[in-house]
């Protein structure tokens, strides 16, 4: 099974990851040590053989070895552990040995003779010579070019395996010693860096449809993990007001449709308290039918904005001349703009050829004059204009009624929503419309923008791209 804790993962990789580099650094520090010292050690009995050699030429005869131990420290730079320096005639026989003579006597091996004889100076590592193998040179002394004896110089490779050795030991103590240390760090830095990680993950367990209220605390540091919260509390910030929103929805619908359905009941069981004549059960399902009117243009809005929302509207895109479009609608309008002694007038209006569904536009021209009649007292004046740029249609529905504060402005497009003055008014919607005719022009690719002023009217503007192609298909 995996490791579970990131924190734990990452001690594990880079201990693991040190272990090799310790390890590959060790052995190649190691390797330089042995190579600096076996070649220091060769050049030091180098030294010793040569100034030997020079002392058994110049002098001739029996070699009388002098200061060695000083020669040795010369070369060595200390006094070297059974050093041995020993003179060989041409056929291999001890010639003279150092006073005191040394506790070990190299062999000369026939190999290294023949060598010697040739003129030439043999290297070698004697093992058995004693606990510890012997560095052995072999160098041959030349007078007038020939060789008259040989010089052999040798040193325990003792103090060189001791170095070593000290070396292996404070590598295998320091290595387990700073892997732990990294280690044990590691995992404390890991678990401080991801310890946000793991609030995050108690806070989102804390968090439920009920509750969204709560937030991820930020540490401020502007890091990886810090924007992580931010944008894990931006985004439960906007899915906190949607849910509100849609809890509002629900709660508005169903009070919308409580109200019509009270009505209806109440007049029907006042009808069916006592015996009534024809016209008055007449009177009751007429009022009735009115009701349910109410209702079924309701549920129908929902359904709209349903299928909008859903991206899914059904829409019989064909060219739509927005013109005649326009002057038909203002033409079933102009009864109701007499009744409220509102004039409906015209703006310029230039034709303008779109690509869009015929029910859907009529729809929300109907909305957006309504409002305008319905929301201008009587003397007022709505003016329809249209005019296109090249790219876009701009239709606008202008009146000079009681307008819109800017607050009102931003919310006015928000389903069930009624400005203060609508809700006092009689005979207004259920604040449905401008949502219905901001989904549909979406839905064609347009927009609707308001420009109000509190007290002297309000222009709404639907803007739409000319032969626009809707994006929503229109297959049903
Ligand atoms: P309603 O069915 O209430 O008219 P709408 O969605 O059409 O619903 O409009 C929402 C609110 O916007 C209205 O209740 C009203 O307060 C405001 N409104 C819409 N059109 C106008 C307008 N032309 N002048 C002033 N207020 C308006």
């Amino acid at each position: 099974m995996g490791i579970r804790s990131i924190g734990a993962r990452l001690t594990c990789w880079y201990t693991g990851i040190l272990c090799v580099t310790l390890l590959v650094l060790g052995g190649a520090a190691y390797g330089l040590l042995t190579y600096s010292l076996s070649h220091d050690l060769d050049a030091a009995l180098e030294g010793v053989a040569k100034v030997s050699a020079e002392q058994a030429r110049t002098e001739g005869g029996p070699f009388l070895p002098r200061g060695v131990d000083e020669l040795f420290r010369h070369f060595f730079g200390f006094s070297p552990l059974n050093p041995s320096l020993e003179l060989f005639d041409t056929r291999g026989r001890r010639n003279l040995t150092r006073p005191g003579s040394p506790a070990t006597r190299l062999p000369l091996s026939p190999h290294t003779l023949e060598q010697a004889l040739r003129g030439a100076s043999t290297f070698e590592t004697i093992e058995g010579a004693g606990p510890y193998p012997f560095r052995v040179l072999t160098m041959p002394v030349i007078k007038a070019g020939r060789v008259i004896n040989l010089v052999q110089v040798g040193i325990s490779l003792e103090s060189m395996y001791q170095t070593r050795r000290h070396f292996l030991l404070i590598m295998g103590a320091l290595l387990p010693f700073g892997l732990l240390l990294a280690a044990v760090g590691g995992w404390v830095l890991a678990r401080r860096a991801l310890k946000p990680v793991d609030e995050m993950t108690r806070a989102a367990r804390r968090l439920s449809g009920e509750n969204l209220a709560d937030r991820i605390r930020e540490t401020g540091t502007g890091d990886e993990l810090d924007r992580l919260a931010q944008t894990l509390n931006d985004m439960l910030g906007r899915l906190d007001d949607f849910l509100g929103q849609m809890r509002q929805f629900s709660a508005d619908a169903a009070h919308e449709l409580q109200t019509p359905l009270t009505i209806l009941k109440g007049e029907m069981e006042v009808a069916l308290r006592s015996p009534r004549s024809p016209e008055e059960y007449k009177k009751v399902l007429l009022s009735s039918l009115e009701e349910i009117d109410r209702i079924s243009s309701l549920v129908a809005g929902l359904l709209l904005l349903a299928r909008a929302d859903r991206g899914v509207l059904r829409l019989d895109l064909q060219p739509l001349e927005l013109h005649e479009l326009l002057k038909e609608v203002a033409a079933q309008m102009h009864l109701l703009a007499e009744n409220h002694g509102v004039s409906l007038d015209y703006g310029p209006v230039e034709p303008a050829v779109i690509q869009g569904d015929r029910e859907h536009f009529q729809r929300l021209l109907l909305n957006l004059i309504d409002n305008a009649i319905k929301y201008t007292p009587s003397g007022g004046r709505v003016t329809l204009s249209l005019r296109s740029d090249g790219q876009l249609v701009h239709l606008s529905v202008a009146d000079t009624g009681m307008g819109l504060s800017p607050e009102e402005q931003k919310q006015i497009f928000h389903r069930f929503y009624r400005a203060a003055g609508a809700r006092t008014q009689s005979g207004g919607g259920a604040g449905l419309g401008l949502s219905i005719a901001q989904s549909i022009a979406q839905a064609h690719g347009g927009r609707i923008e308001v420009a109000s002023t509190p007290g002297q009217g309000s222009t709404f503007t639907v803007s739409l791209p000319v032969e626009s192609t809707a994006d929503i298909p229109s297959a049903s």
